[in-house]
């Protein structure tokens, strides 16, 4: 599963990446970005969003 964060819905809480066991997911200009080189697709950061920002894209 990849995954994207909808940067309309992030609000930059960092919820997703103190959940995220690969560090995939750095702030960037506020709003969170996932690294798809680091992330293994788990799913785990989806429900730890507060907003619904993190959606799988296929
Ligand atoms: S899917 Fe898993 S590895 Fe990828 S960003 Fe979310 S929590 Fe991190």
């Amino acid at each position: 599963m990849k995954l994207s964060v909808d940067q309309k819905k992030c609000r930059g809480s960092l919820e997703c990446i103190k959940t995220c066991p690969q560090k995939a997911i750095s702030l960037i200009n506020g709003r969170a970005v996932i690294d798809p080189a680091k992330c293994d697709g788990d799913g785990i950061c989806i429900p730890a969003c507060p907003n619904g920002a993190i959606q799988p894209i296929e």
